[in-house]
């Protein structure tokens, strides 16, 4: 079986690497060329010039890119090409709806399309340790999960397609909330004047010890808010988590604070910092 990885930034570098690993990636290709040519020789596969080329030449196609109309102009450019049997996998996080369009015009081809979001940060980009919500098909699933295997510690079928993108919403409103009580808890923290790596180690080992705290808490104490996640493309998410709340008549009090904030920190310049960012407002108000 031969796949072939669309979009290298901070999650499908990893992704990448680990499906390499595995022995599955023929190429890549990703719109700036040169991180796709430097990636291909340091792992011995193809960089595909266009999507369309490497849609062509595998059985598996993984998408790992922004936002919607990224998603769906890549779908555009492969269902050209795409070979009848094959699976499109994409684990961007973007709407429901956009994985229905995708799917509807990947089945005029014959081929399968699966919404596959992640979680797990780049760590678990990296180490191969994702866990992956689907959305799609069993069979396709069941085609794919080689190579999904080699992406994740924990793969999960949730429904139909874009029922995967429906969960990944749940985990991104979470993570809103998460990021909410641990920025603002740690600038308590240190207007306290604790030391603060006693206080990660401690509460890390409690009830309210979580990944974000583990992961991201010394840095951000530190001023230091290198992605990581974006908080640009976390401020994508949320939108897009109001928009399936508003269709449901559902109110998300958290995620409508947080949205504002990013708002307000991307207006300041730091939409590319990770989303612990969010610490520079509770430290200067
Ligand atoms: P990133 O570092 O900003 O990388 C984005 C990638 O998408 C780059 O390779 C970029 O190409 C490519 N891209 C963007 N627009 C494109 C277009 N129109 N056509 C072709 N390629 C395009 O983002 P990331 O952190 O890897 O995130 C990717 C996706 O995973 C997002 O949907 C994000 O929400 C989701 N996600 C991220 C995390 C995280 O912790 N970072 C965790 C879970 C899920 P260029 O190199 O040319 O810019």
């Amino acid at each position: 079986m031969r796949a072939g990885m669309i979009g290298l930034g901070a999650m499908g570098t990893g992704m990448a690497k680990n499906v390499a690993k595995a022995g599955y990636l023929a190429g890549v290709y990703n719109r700036t060329a040169a991180k796709a040519q430097s990636l291909a020789e340091e792992l011995q596969v193809t960089a595909y010039n266009q999507p369309e080329a490497l849609a062509e030449d595998v059985d598996i196609v993984l998408i790992c890119v922004s936002a919607d109309s990224d998603v769906l102009s890549i779908i555009e450019s492969i269902a050209k090409t795409v070979k009848p049997g094959s699976v499109v996998v994409d684990m961007s996080t973007v709407s429901s709806e956009t994985s229905k369009k995708a799917a509807a015009l990947l089945s005029v081809k014959q081929a399968d399309f699966l919404d596959a979001p992640v979680s797990g940060g780049v760590e678990g980009a990296k180490n191969g340790t994702l866990a992956m919500m689907v959305g799609g098909e069993v069979q396709a699933l069941e085609k794919a999960r080689p190579v999904l295997a080699a992406m994740t510690g924990r793969i999960l079928h949730m429904g139909p397609t874009g029922a995967g993108q429906a969960t990944k919403a749940v985990n991104q409103i979470m993570a809103a909330g998460i990021n909410q009580a641990v920025t603002e808890a740690l600038a308590f923290a240190q207007a306290q004047g604790l030391a603060m790596d006693k206080v990660i180690e401690i509460i890390s080992g409690g009830a309210a010890g979580n990944w974000f705290l583990e992961h991201r808490g010394s840095a951000m104490t530190q001023g230091i808010f290198a992605p990581g996640f974006k908080l640009a493309l976390h401020h994508k998410d949320l939108k897009i988590c109001q928009a399936m709340a508003e269709q449901a008549g559902f109110s998300l009090t958290l995620t409508d604070m947080t949205v504002l904030d990013y708002e307000r920190l991307i207006a300041e310049g730091y939409g590319d910092e990770d989303i612990s960012a969010l610490h520079r407002l509770k430290i200067k108000p």
